[in-house]
């Protein structure tokens, strides 16, 4: 990858204050980027109000802005985006790789949660769209942490929802569509999202666009084993010491505590942080407990 092509990104979703997982993935894909001497986009991946939480997203922005990773270009909301999927899934509609599917969750449960055919016996005013995954869609790749992945998407996923019944966008379809849009060429996030990894391939071929490479980050696990955002030690990172905390995040990232940059300033610190990374020690387990950190600091 030479150096002025590379383009990074973090795409959050608004759906609270940014706890130390997804600093890991902000600081693991900023200094990525940083030292390929590449781009880093932020991307607001606001979809799902349910989810959401007001204010969230400015909120995650200050905070990123307060641990010095900013975007490098305007931040891009996928609420202000629908048309973009509105003509990819139209595309896939057109060319009957999208269908209307109006099964209900107890006609899923009852084959087995994977859609292979759709099993409705009546039409619904509001079907969901699905992508139609033939059998035999094995996807694989190899992830710059994790290996060669391979996934048999027909098998493991099935006909996987483009649209939601209830109207929302699915993360697959707005991630690879912005993806392309952004032109981003590297996808460094966390390993929960390693198991869409396949399906956004599949799905970018269908729609005849470039796969990123990628690199899922380790999890930050608590005590219990729980994934931070699942668990209630998921508490916000302190704004206004961003120190400690990226120090702990350099640590969970593989990177040998004694390598650590001491700067005068947060920017000096995160100059020479980016000189010091070395991108193959990040880890593939996902075992590193929240103790372990603090005791790492
Ligand atoms: N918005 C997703 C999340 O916050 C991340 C999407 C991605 O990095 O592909 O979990």
């Amino acid at each position: 990858m030479s150096p002025s092509t590379y383009r990074g990104r973090f795409a959050p979703s608004p759906t609270g204050p940014l706890h130390f997982g997804s600093l890991l993935a902000a600081f693991g894909s900023w200094l990525m980027a940083r030292q390929a001497r590449g781009r880093w986009l932020v991307r607001i991946e606001d979809i799902d109000p349910p989810r959401e939480v007001p204010c969230a997203a400015d909120e995650q922005l200050r905070t990123l802005q307060r641990f010095g990773l900013v975007s490098d270009e305007p931040v891009l909301r996928q609420s202000e985006r629908g048309a973009l999927y509105r003509e990819a899934l139209d595309h896939l509609l057109e060319r009957g790789d999208a269908f209307e599917c109006h099964c209900s969750r107890s006609d899923l449960v009852a084959g087995g949660g994977v859609h292979r055919a759709c099993m409705a016996g009546r039409r619904r005013p509001d079907p969901a769209i699905r992508l139609r995954v033939p059998d035999g869609t094995v996807i694989g790749f190899t992830d710059r942490v994790q290996g060669a992945i391979e996934q048999d998407v027909a098998r493991e996923v099935g006909d996987f929802v483009l649209r939601r019944a209830d109207g929302p966008w699915a993360y697959q379809l707005a991630v690879v569509v912005d993806d392309a849009a952004q032109g981003v060429t590297e996808v460094v996030r966390g390993a929960d999202l390693l198991d869409s990894t396949a399906r956004q391939i599949f799905l970018q071929r269908r729609l005849g666009l470039p796969s990123p490479g990628y690199a899922h980050l380790p999890l930050v696990v608590d005590a219990q084993g729980h994934k931070l955002s699942k668990s209630s030690a998921a508490l916000p990172v302190d704004d206004d010491d961003p120190l400690p905390a990226l120090r702990a995040a350099w640590t969970a990232l593989g990177q040998l505590p004694s390598a650590w940059p001491s700067g005068d300033t947060l920017a000096e610190t995160l100059e020479a942080a980016v000189r010091a990374f070395d991108p193959g020690r990040i880890p593939s387990s996902s075992a590193t407990t929240l103790a372990a950190l603090h005791n790492a600091c």
